[in-house]
């Protein structure tokens, strides 16, 4: 086993200043007649693109520190894709072999990035258990072998932590650098490091911030419990209730259809020129429902997940028809302002 000093501390440092620290971006729209403003942290910029390079980063340093892991041992995760792209990329840089499971149906874009990493794919069809096959096979995989690290991102506190001491305060002194206090911080739920990390440092602050998970409408599981129907949002809602997730420490459940949420990224990209992916539509229209419930001048934030080059072979390319009740078709998206990366005190 390592000690602390042989911990690669210029590589986290290195890493540190590649991750995280991302712009705030300010969003004005008209919608029933009202000129508005959203804030969304564009998490697209961190180094693997995607929000999950937070907790990828800070499960590591936590793992090297507490002699969890050593140089060489492999990093196995369960994963729908962006954590699988993080692991890939920061454990090379650190001097992993890394090996994921994920379900076959994730967008073919995920598994090369992932490969480019010269990371492995093992590919869990439904009928060997999906999601919950995929973690069942890393857990079979790991099982009596000490140099297999398992970040366990679904159960991880460091998750959470992550958005604790980087994703919240950054939106807490960029929010403030204008004048502005959150009232309202809404995220789509995968592992909910993100709801439940930012949720945590914003109540510390103030506890009337209201914090909402989000969920796909076509499959409700938060609000049911269980795996319930299919949806397009890929990202959130994996099959089951994460152990991180407490919903009795949070405001209600939103609730965003997944072919509304295709239309807002659409939208995000073809008006705006930002090209998001499908979580950052539903992430967006879940903040005008936050915003409807405390009124039309309410700061309410969320954060764009991901870019949409991970999308490029799904329904987010593809002509999507709008229905009876979706919010993007009545949104009209006028333009964006950024609060800027430098925050000082919360790295
Ligand atoms: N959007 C996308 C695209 C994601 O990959 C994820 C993570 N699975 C999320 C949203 C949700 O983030 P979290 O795991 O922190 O709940």
């Amino acid at each position: 086993m390592p000690t602390l000093a042989e911990v690669p501390t210029s590589k986290f440092q290195a890493l540190g200043r590649l991750i995280g620290n991302t712009p705030l971006i300010t969003i004005h729209f008209r919608y029933e007649g009202k000129h508005r403003v959203l804030y969304a942290k564009s998490e697209y910029l961190n180094l693997t693109g995607s929000i999950k390079d937070r907790m990828a980063l800070r499960i590591l340093q936590e793992a090297y520190a507490g002699n969890k892991i050593a140089p060489g041992h492999t990093i196995a995760e369960a994963t729908s894709g962006n954590t699988g792209i993080s692991f890939a990329a920061i454990g090379r840089m650190l001097g992993h072999p890394v090996k994921i499971f994920m379900p076959d149906w994730m967008s073919q874009e995920r598994v090369h990035l992932i490969r480019s990493y010269g990371a492995e794919v093992v590919s869990v069809s439904k009928a060997e258990g999906g999601f919950l096959g995929s973690i069942r096979r890393c857990e079979e995989f790991a099982a009596g072998q000490p140099d297999v690290f398992l970040p366990r991102q679904f159960s991880n506190p460091a998750n959470t932590l992550a958005h604790a001491e980087t994703t919240g305060p950054e939106i807490w002194s960029q929010l403030l650098s204008i004048g502005k206090r959150p009232q309202a911080f809404v995220a789509g739920v995968g592992t909910g490091g993100t709801v439940m990390g930012v949720g945590k440092f914003l109540r510390e602050r103030d506890p009337s911030i209201r914090v909402h998970p989000v969920e796909p409408a076509e499959s409700p599981t938060l609000t049911t419990g269980c795996k319930v129907g299919n949806h397009r949002i890929q990202g959130i809602s994996d099959e089951f209730i994460p152990e991180i997730i407490r919903l009795n420490e949070l405001n209600e459940v939103l609730s965003v259809s997944d072919g509304d949420a295709i239309l807002m990224s659409q939208k995000l990209a073809m008006n705006l020129g930002l090209a998001v992916g499908i979580s950052s539509g539903c992430n967006f229209l879940a903040a005008v429902k936050a915003q409807e419930m405390l009124g039309a001048d309410a700061a309410v934030v969320t954060l764009f997940c991901d870019d949409n080059k991970k999308y490029l072979s799904t329904a987010l390319m593809n002509e999507e028809a709008p229905r009876p009740g979706y919010l993007a078709p009545r949104i009209e998206l006028l333009g964006i302002g950024t609060v800027g990366r430098a925050c000082e005190f919360c790295h």
